[in-house]
């Protein structure tokens, strides 16, 4: 193995098994704070906590008001090569009052809360991992880490400073949950919310039937096209959420709609799809079909550079005595799509391992937390292999 990580390892190690009351103690801070997404008068408290964190780092935060809430962007390390870029959210899916229904608490092993593992688990592992590098006196990569206030919503007020904080780095990490057996994720489906509206024509359905062109056929008819696009091996995926037509039963409808969410594997599935949205035809001449793009993110794919980092995590795992680690696919979206359009390695799911995302049991594995803590650490105390050189795995 070409990393030298050995004497490091095993300092990071213990650096991060002593910070364990801390990392705790921080969860339980952060996790008392409701943090709803794009909720900027509810986000003012979590964003001042995180502030003062990343200050005590020495640090100095940029902080910008979105109409999401605040977006925080800090610097750490010398600025002589590219960054690692951690790209958090702060936000959750849960709303004010969370907090206080169901606090932090802590049995054993296991965490729960509101966003202990979505990511305030995450948050903490890495912030944890920047204290490392300086308390042990070696010099770390340059970092930069994004908090940004509004992923569970789809990430419109953040999706610039995502995508060009991507574009400017070595590579992004990614703390959301790990895999349920750890893996890393280096792969995620793309997805495509659409919303699909049927024009026809209203009429007395009883009177004069033949006077109307059903708003509702068209709709139902486009729907079961629609349900073509799936493919057995679900490299795409076609679901159907509202369906509205706000006519009674004895008016054929002039207007009706439906949202469609479609998750793609590759950008040819992405180009299927819009094709196949974009050749809707109504059959009666008299209606026609206006489909919407309401949000895109493109598919996170497999590269040969992801999985270059990936090997070399596992190898960093390994050297902190944490076995190896693997890789995986999430049916999923997050920030790592956004971020793949930058074309740098990216590697998702860095954050530890948990149960009940966006569910009330959410739980998170405290000696994961810790793994996690020091993964980072080593992460970005260490120098990547040059893959071109062949080291990777000498
Ligand atoms: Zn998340």
């Amino acid at each position: 193995m070409a990393v030298a990580a050995g004497p490091l390892a095993a300092a990071i190690a213990a650096a991060a098994r002593g910070r364990r009351p801390r990392l705790v103690e921080m969860l339980a801070e952060l996790t008392a704070l409701d943090a709803p997404s794009g909720d900027p008068e509810a986000l003012a408290a979590p964003a001042s906590l995180l502030v003062s964190w990343l200050e005590d780092l020495g640090a100095r935060p940029a902080v910008t008001a979105t109409a999401a809430g605040p977006l925080i962007d800090a610097r750490l390390g010398a600025p002589d090569r590219d960054p690692v870029l951690l790209l958090c959210h702060y936000d959750t899916v849960w709303p004010v009052g969370t907090a206080a229904e169901r606090p932090f608490a802590v049995e054993g092993e296991i965490a729960r809360g509101p966003g202990v593992l979505d990511m305030r688990g995450g948050i903490v592992a890495c912030l944890g991992a920047l204290a490392t590098p300086a308390e042990l006196g070696v010099d770390g990569r340059p970092v930069r880490i994004l908090l940004t206030p509004d992923e569970e919503t789809g990430s419109e007020a953040s999706r610039a400073a995502i995508v060009s904080a991507a574009a400017a780095a070595a590579l992004v990490l990614v703390p959301e949950p790990a895999l349920p057996d750890g893996s890393l994720k280096t792969s995620r489906k793309g997805w495509l919310l659409v919303r699909l509206v049927a024009h026809g024509v209203a009429a007395h359905a009883g009177l004069e039937p033949g006077r109307g062109a059903s708003a509702v056929d068209e709709l139902l008819a486009a729907l079961v096209e629609l349900q073509g696009l799936r493919d057995p091996a679900g490299d795409i995926t076609v679901n159907f959420g509202l369906l509205r037509s706000a006519n009674p039963a004895n008016v054929v409808a002039g207007r009706a709609e439906a949202t469609v969410d479609l998750r793609v594997a590759d950008a040819a599935g992405a180009a299927r799809a819009r094709a196949a949205l974009a050749a809707l035809r109504a059959r009666d001449p008299r209606a026609r079909l206006e489909p919407e793009e309401l949000h895109f993110r493109p598919p996170l794919t497999r590269t040969a550079a992801g999985a270059a980092a990936a090997a070399w995590v596992s190898d960093l795992a390994a050297a902190l005595g944490l076995g190896e680690l693997g890789e995986g696919h999430a049916g999923g979206v997050s920030d790592a799509n956004l971020a793949a359009a930058a074309g740098v390695p990216i590697l998702d799911g860095l954050g530890p391992v948990g149960g009940g995302a966006h569910a009330h049991e959410e739980w998170v594995d405290l000696g994961s937390l810790v793994e996690r803590c020091a993964l980072i650490g080593l992460l970005l105390a260490t120098d990547q292999p040059d893959p071109r050189r062949g080291d990777a795995d000498a």
